[in-house]
């Protein structure tokens, strides 16, 4: 049983040909929306793996927030604890994507932000059962703080993706995180060490114990994923494929990581080794949920 506390966004995608200057009107060739945001996408990953999936989050009560409900129920995630804010619109990400490829984000925190610690202990039935609860950057810190504290208190495993990257992460947050699972720049930005050889990955490993975090999990793209665990440590080679849009790779590798942990870290490199099957099947596909695949593909990937 996975709860992911997180976020809901709208992704308005707005292909332009480059970005215009301060001052310029420009036309667009194409916008198109769909769902998205870190939350909804670890969920989606981890109840397309099969794990019975618990969604705490928001929307407003507007057209996006009717498309992003309607994404989590036609993927099995539970919506019970989807709040509808009246004063506040659902979260939106303004992705520009220019013909070269490039993509400028810009985020409206929306309902995601109007979280309240209150809406937790509304919710607090979703954290409580769960096994794993997982949180991003896209909510309020001390709400993740609170949900991560009564997560604790009920033998809940806690897993913080800290996402979008933020400095000053308070102390108190980071000593109820029993997995934290950044990227590499995310890493650096946390620990000020820089993500290259095994050496600066191990002094990663070193300063996330010292901030009170016994383990870590750095995703490194096409490389894989270094691990370091009570358990021991280790680096587990990702898939070698054909990367077309690398949208929810970070997403995907959490959302089925979470849904393949057990209450003990002792399947950790049968865990990432799956995670990272799943990863390279996303950046094989366009878009964020489109290309998150379920578990039988993943299974189906192996065998191939
Ligand atoms: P994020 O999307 O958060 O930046 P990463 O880029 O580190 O995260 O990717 C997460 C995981 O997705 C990696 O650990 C790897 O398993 C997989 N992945 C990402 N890019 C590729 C790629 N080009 N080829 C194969 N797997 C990839």
């Amino acid at each position: 049983k996975v709860t992911v506390l997180g976020s809901l966004n709208a992704d308005a995608i707005l292909h332009i040909p480059r970005l215009p200057k301060q001052g310029e009107t420009m036309a667009m060739h194409d916008a198109t929306t769909a769902p998205g945001g870190k939350g909804a996408n670890q969920a989606v990953a981890a109840a397309r793996m099969g794990a019975l999936t618990q969604f705490v989050g928001a929307i407003g009560e507007d057209q996006n927030g009717i498309m992003m409900f309607e994404a989590m129920a036609d993927n099995k995630v539970n919506t019970t604890h989807i709040k509808k804010m009246t004063e506040t619109g659902t979260g939106a990400a303004y992705i520009m994507l220019e013909d070269d490829g490039s993509n400028t984000i810009l985020i409206h925190g929306g309902a995601n932000q109007a979280l309240t610690v209150a809406d937790i202990e509304t919710a607090s039935e979703a954290i409580t059962s769960a096994d794993v609860l997982v949180a991003q950057f896209e909510t309020p810190l001390d709400v993740t703080a609170k949900a991560f504290e009564l997560a604790k208190q009920n033998g809940v495993f806690t897993i913080l993706n800290p996402a979008p990257a933020h400095k000053g992460i308070p102390a108190e947050l980071l000593g109820l995180t029993d997995l934290i699972i950044p990227n590499e720049t995310e890493a650096e930005i946390i620990t000020g060490i820089e993500v290259t050889d095994d050496a600066s990955m191990e002094a990663n490993a070193r300063k996330f114990r010292e901030l009170g975090v016994p383990n870590l999990i750095i995703t490194v793209g096409a490389r894989g994923a270094y691990y370091s665990t009570v358990n021991g440590a280790g680096f587990v080679d990702a898939f070698k494929v054909n990367a077309v849009d690398t949208t929810a790779a970070g997403d995907t590798f959490i959302g089925t990581l979470s849904s393949q942990l057990e209450l003990d870290l002792s399947n950790i490199v049968e865990a990432i080794r799956f995670s990272n099957r799943a990863s390279s099947i996303t950046v094989q596909g366009a878009g964020a949920l489109p290309s998150i695949p379920n578990y039988d593909q993943v299974k189906a990937a192996f065998e191939n």
